[in-house]
């Protein structure tokens, strides 16, 4: 059945990096998503364009794609009144990316971690409690893999306690599941966490809410996760140190980065990102010397980034499966 998690294994044994996809907001923006739109409930009402984001990544080489679920909790759906929805619309968000994925991808495969971000509210104002968010997100892990996830992707994390909150979801989801099938204990699906950090002016990295790097990664393995990282953020180079910190005090947890086309502009009304493609291509491999085992994008990024991504991993004898 899954084996995701020993792809994931036997990829960083050999040395391979494992490339992952770009934005899905942005894709369906250009589609006709109107700001202000609730974007998962597309997986409903528009199935085929959100079916387009997840197979232009399979064509561009991605190893591993997300689902159109990153706002599919039970608290960002409030703001649209379609928080009874969640289970459905996560459901249809995995089924999407499997859809696209089971297509397969010119000979390999490609795995499907269903994406699930923050909720928005914040522990430490008191807005919502450890145990709403933790019920919150069952739903929609529960959702995501009666859909068919193989993974999930906790991302754009700040808070080390909602980020476990999170995980600790996914996994009990993932473990009533394989109790329920018989599935093997290493076949579990991979829970991977990301946290979003920025340079302070002292040259650290903090999340928003000020979690270091090493008390953000070092949460998220104790919660479960099984690949830690960073998304969002200002750019490849700040990744590239950010990767680093993570391999001086974890030497063994695999790394994954979706990375920001660069840190955003305001230009003429418009949301400039300034890295293209092949600039942030020329920096992949860096970021695999500096211990990154995934690769993707974040904000800014489509199906170039990610073509180039895979031209420069093979080109240095890295990519997965080559
Ligand atoms: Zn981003």
């Amino acid at each position: 059945m899954n084996n995701f998690s020993k792809v994931i294994r036997d990829a960083m044994a050999r040395g391979k990096v494992l490339v992952s996809d770009g934005a899905w907001g942005t894709f369906l923006h250009r589609r006709g998503l109107e700001p202000g739109d609730c974007p998962e409930t597309w997986n409903l009402s528009r199935p085929s364009d959100v079916a387009a984001v997840a197979r232009a990544y399979i064509d561009a080489g991605s190893d591993m794609i997300l689902t159109n679920s990153f706002g599919a909790n039970p608290f960002r759906l409030a703001h649209f009144g379609e928080e009874s929805r969640c289970f459905e619309l996560n459901r249809a968000a995995a089924e999407i990316s499997r859809a696209e994925a089971s297509h397969g991808g010119a000979g390999r495969d490609v795995f499907v971690a269903g994406s699930m971000g923050p909720s928005g509210h914040f522990l430490a104002m008191g807005d919502v409690s450890e145990q709403a968010l933790y019920e919150g997100f069952h739903i929609q892990a529960e959702g995501l893999l009666a859909g068919g996830a193989q993974g999930f992707c906790v991302e754009t994390m700040s808070d080390p306690v909602e980020a476990a909150c999170a995980i600790r979801a996914a996994r009990d989801v993932s473990r009533i599941a394989a109790a329920k099938n018989n599935w093997a204990p290493a076949s579990l699906p991979p829970v991977f966490c990301t946290f979003t950090f920025a340079k302070t002016s002292g040259g650290e990295y903090r999340t928003m809410i000020g979690t270091g790097v090493r008390e953000a990664a070092l949460a998220a393995r104790e919660a479960g996760a099984s690949v830690i990282g960073t998304n969002c953020g200002g750019g490849f180079s700040q990744m590239i140190e950010i990767v680093r910190k993570i391999r001086s005090f974890d030497a063994e947890t695999p790394i994954l980065v979706h990375a920001n086309a660069g840190l955003p502009r305001y230009e003429d009304g418009k949301t400039v990102f300034p890295e293209g493609p092949e600039l942030m291509a020329s920096m992949v491999d860096e970021l695999v010397i500096a211990g990154a085992n995934i690769v993707g994008g974040c904000c800014g990024t489509g199906p170039d980034h990610i073509r180039a991504f895979v031209r420069a991993l093979r080109h240095s004898k890295r990519r997965a499966g080559e």
